[in-house]
């Protein structure tokens, strides 16, 4: 491997070559401006500041060897911002409450849920105080808790709307899961709550703030692959357990796998080009009389032109074993990350020509440490509170996906291939690249 790459791929590297896009005025419209000025938050102590110092250790390895980036440094609790979890499922309960434990800016200070049974054991084990649990009639009550910056919304799709909307009437700001919501025009209302309450709004799009998937973008866009010709994502799994799940009922989820796991090949898409397509055509399938897909659909494929000419290749499904990858074929080497949007494991392959042998093919693994991606996503969040700053990930990052969701199930209802207007510029409806913490 040549010195260069070695350098590109150093830890070190990774951590502070993050930044590239820009934000630019588009046919698709432009995220919102930078919001001037904070209100005042009725907070106990003041939140934020700056980061301690790291602690420093002397080398104890050769250059020749890979950093370990050193012992991070994180705010003190009573300055780390306050996060209300509203929806105590699966994902809430097994990956992002354990993630605070990881999170350098932020800590778990409110729930709600609709089981106050479990929402009062969760707040014991995680030393949550008791009157911040909440039920979802007196939700809008968080306005008067100044415990609580920011509420993180992991709730079935078709109920990220209304939280999100009473979440910034009351006053905070609003991290929500993924997919943002389940309509377009519901998408558009979550942003303009969020202005109009001039408070913040991101999408937990988890990978895009993970260093495999920041690594990627970098290699694209400095063209270390050469010149991009074509994506390949798959992401899926088989779909099982209980009939009556949310995820099968069209009103709670606003379709089968495309939302809910294809979402994650479509986004990537996105961010690897920075593009937004020109041209969509899909296919979907649900096996006959499999009672799972009553109401929403298993199977869809879709194609994606963009403007530089990359095509990309999707697959989703809840009828297939799990796969969760994608492959960059460029012109001079290809990229791949498998698994690519699982929660960890995440491993980088690089394939070119070898240096030093015409006739030999080097593939690579590119390694790097594993992160939590709910601890990077909460932390990035807290940091745009803090600083400031637009999210990486806004609103309009989700409202783009879910008016191509719409464009993919139309493509795949008409048989025909629909064509959108020319978005000039890269990484149109995202903020400034993530900053990574140590
Ligand atoms: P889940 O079914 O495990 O949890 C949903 C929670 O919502 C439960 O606590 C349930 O009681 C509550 N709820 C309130 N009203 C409900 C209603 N009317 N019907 C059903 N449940 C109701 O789901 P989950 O896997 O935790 O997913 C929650 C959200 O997180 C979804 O938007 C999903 O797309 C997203 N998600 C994201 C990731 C990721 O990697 N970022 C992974 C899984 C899920």
């Amino acid at each position: 491997m040549s010195e260069l790459f070695k350098r590109r791929f150093s830890r070190r590297h990774i951590l502070t070559t993050a930044g590239l896009g820009a934000i630019s005025a588009t046919a698709i419209g432009s995220i919102g401006e930078e919001v001037a000025a904070q209100e005042p938050t009725q907070q106990a102590t003041p939140r934020g500041g700056p980061l301690p110092p790291q602690i420093e250790f002397p080398p104890i390895s050769a250059s020749t060897e890979v950093e370990t980036g050193g012992p991070p440094t994180a705010l003190p609790p009573e300055r780390r911002l306050g996060f209300a979890i509203v929806g105590l499922g699966r994902l809430s309960l097994e990956e992002i409450m354990p993630a605070f434990a990881e999170s350098k800016l932020a800590k778990p200070t409110a729930l709600v849920s609709g089981d106050a049974a479990k929402a009062n054991q969760v707040a014991q084990q995680y030393g949550i105080k008791p009157q911040n649990v909440y039920n979802y009639q007196n939700y809008d009550n968080l306005r008067n808790n100044p415990d609580v910056d920011v509420i993180y919304i992991v709730l079935p799709n078709s109920m990220h709307r209304e939280y999100t909307v009473r979440g910034a009437k009351a006053g905070k700001h609003i991290l929500c899961e993924k997919p943002m919501a389940t309509t377009v025009e519901d998408c558009q209302q979550m942003i303009d709550a969020c202005k109009n309450a001039n408070r913040k709004l991101m999408i937990a799009y988890r990978c895009q703030y993970e260093p495999h998937h920041r690594a990627m973008i970098q290699m694209i866009r400095s063209k270390e692959l050469g010149a991009i010709k074509v994506i390949q994502a798959d992401n899926g799994q088989n779909q099982g357990g209980d009939l009556n799940q949310w995820r099968l009922k069209r009103a709670l989820a606003g379709g089968g796998s495309l939302p809910d796991v294809g979402v994650y090949c479509l986004n990537a898409t996105r961010y690897l080009t920075g593009e937004e397509p020109i041209a969509i055509s899909a296919q979907t399938f649900s096996t006959p009389g499999d009672p799972r897909f009553k109401e929403v659909e298993e199977s869809v494929t879709f194609q994606l032109r963009f403007p530089s000419g990359i095509l990309a290749i999707c697959s989703t499904s809840y009828g297939f074993h799990e796969a969760r990858r994608f492959r960059v074929f460029g012109s001079d080497a290809w990229g791949q990350l498998d698994p690519a949007f699982a929660y960890n494991g995440l491993r980088m392959m690089i394939s070119r020509k070898s240096p030093t042998n015409s006739m030999a093919e080097n593939v690579s693994e590119v390694r790097m440490s594993q992160k939590n991606q709910f601890a990077l996503e909460i932390d990035h969040m807290a940091d745009c509170v803090i600083q400031n700053k637009q999210p990486h990930t806004p609103g309009e990052e989700g409202l783009q996906d879910q008016k191509l969701i719409t464009l993919i199930y139309e493509a795949a209802q008409t048989g025909k291939t629909i064509t959108l207007p020319r978005v000039s510029g890269l990484d149109v409806t995202r903020g400034p690249a993530p900053r990574m913490l140590k």
